[in-house]
């Protein structure tokens, strides 16, 4: 009698998340609990969501950030043979169970240790949590080439990398270019941005994301964290990357060669794309993705960002050069500026005002060039960074 075929063995973190919600969509779609054997779903708040995943495909454990949330979500699960565990070590140890592959999709610098943890497996881990790149990348790679983990960019611009990457030399590349959509305030005046409010900065023109990479993407942050990806990623110095705008989110990014041909990547702004592509690598299976129309689109624009509007693209460029642990500052000056503006005590301008200072002094610190660190000098960084931008903004 021969064995059953063994089940490909996956987790996700961040499985409520807008990143979480089409993995597991596609989990779903490409046979479930039947194709995989879902050994770990992460989730914070939304225990209901989490829950319902687990029972859908048949998880092995259900993890919550929070630990006020164990209760809630042990009742939830009640009886259904899904293993329940809280808090930020339950979370680690639930990477720490082997898999085959990984999402990587919480937000924040709150996904780095997880990942730090999973890239320990080998296998594949597919990477949305672009901000452990951008706080600790040296540290990351180095981990996946230890333990000889794939790490598969889950951006949707650096998955458009990665594939015109695809039998073509690294070497004979002359330049990377991601596009931006430009956001919801392209076109506003500083005047008209000063007044911007978190529930205008939330409205994505063309991306349906969690609600901090959106806001992310009104300041273009998320670009400029995505730029620094970009570095780790792909191994390009700072004056080979470039952003351009294109406010149709169709092309995702453009490789250009030194013989001046340039491969550029599209697809319809859907994360499953990238995702999917992740999940199925080396292949590309059907996605239940829009097939573009290009006639209807009829066309595509490209402009310059204007640095003096989207202060951030400068100020990561700063971050590039530098290197080390520089990203770990941007990245945390940058997540402290958007709770200060989320919570109504800074305007939409000063966040990059803040980010901007709060680097300054900063790039004083003994450890900022570091690029041979360990977690907790991420960890320390990241806090001091915090306390001196909350101070500087009076809070
Ligand atoms: P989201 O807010 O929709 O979901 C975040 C997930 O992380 C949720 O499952 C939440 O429960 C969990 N979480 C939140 N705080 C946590 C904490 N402190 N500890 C543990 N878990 C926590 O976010 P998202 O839009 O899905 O983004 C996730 C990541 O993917 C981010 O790094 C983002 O930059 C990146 N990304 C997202 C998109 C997108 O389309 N949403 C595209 C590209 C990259
Ligand atoms: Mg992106």
């Amino acid at each position: 009698m021969s064995a059953a075929p063994s089940r490909r063995r996956v987790s996700v973190f961040g499985a409520t998340g807008s990143i979480g919600s089409n993995t597991i969509d596609l989990l779903e779609r490409q046979g479930g609990a039947e194709t995989y054997e879902v050994v770990a779903l992460s989730g914070a708040g939304n225990v209901a969501l989490l829950a319902e995943q687990a029972i859908k495909l048949r998880a092995r454990i259900a993890v919550t950030a929070l630990p006020e949330c164990y209760a809630p979500l042990k009742e939830l699960l009640a009886g259904s043979g899904v293993e329940v565990a809280a808090g930020a070590q339950a979370l680690l140890d639930a990477a720490a169970e082997p898999v085959d592959w990984t999402m990587s999709g919480i937000v924040g610098v709150a996904g780095l240790a997880p990942t730090l943890v999973s890239a320990g497996h080998g296998g594949v881990l597919a990477l949305a949590n672009k901000e452990s790149l951008v706080a600790a990348g040296d540290l990351l790679l180095e981990r996946c080439q230890v333990y000889g983990t794939k790490l598969l960019p889950t951006d949707s611009e650096h998955s458009a990398i990665f594939q015109s990457l695809q039998g073509q030399d690294l070497a004979e590349v002359e330049r990377i270019i991601l596009t931006a959509s430009g956001g919801p305030f392209r076109t506003w005046s500083r005047e008209e941005m000063a007044r911007v409010t978190p529930q205008l900065a939330r409205a994505h023109p063309n991306w349906n994301m969690g609600e901090r990479i959106s806001i992310d993407s009104s300041t273009m942050f998320n670009k400029a964290l995505e730029l620094i990806e970009a570095k780790h990623l792909f191994g390009v110095s700072a004056d080979r990357i470039e952003v351009i705008i294109h406010p149709q989110s169709i092309v995702h990014a453009i490789v250009g060669f030194f013989d001046g041909a340039m491969l550029a990547h599209m697809g319809p702004p859907d994360m499953r794309g990238a995702i999917g592509f992740a999940l199925n690598w080396p292949k590309r299976r059907d996605l239940p993705v829009a097939r573009l129309d290009l006639a209807a689109l009829g066309r595509l624009d490209f402009e310059a960002p204007d640095l003096a509007r989207f202060p951030a693209l400068a100020i990561a460029q700063g971050v590039l050069e530098d290197g080390g642990l520089s990203g770990a500052v941007f990245n945390a000056a940058k997540e402290q500026a958007l709770d200060l503006f989320l919570a109504g005590k800074i305007g939409f301008l000063a966040m990059a005002d803040l980010v901007e200072v709060t680097m300054e002094r900063l790039a004083g610190h003994s450890k900022y060039g570091h690029t041979s660190y360990v977690l907790d000098d991420v960890t320390e960084i990241d806090a001091e960074t915090r306390r001196f931008a909350r101070q500087l903004s009076g809070q």
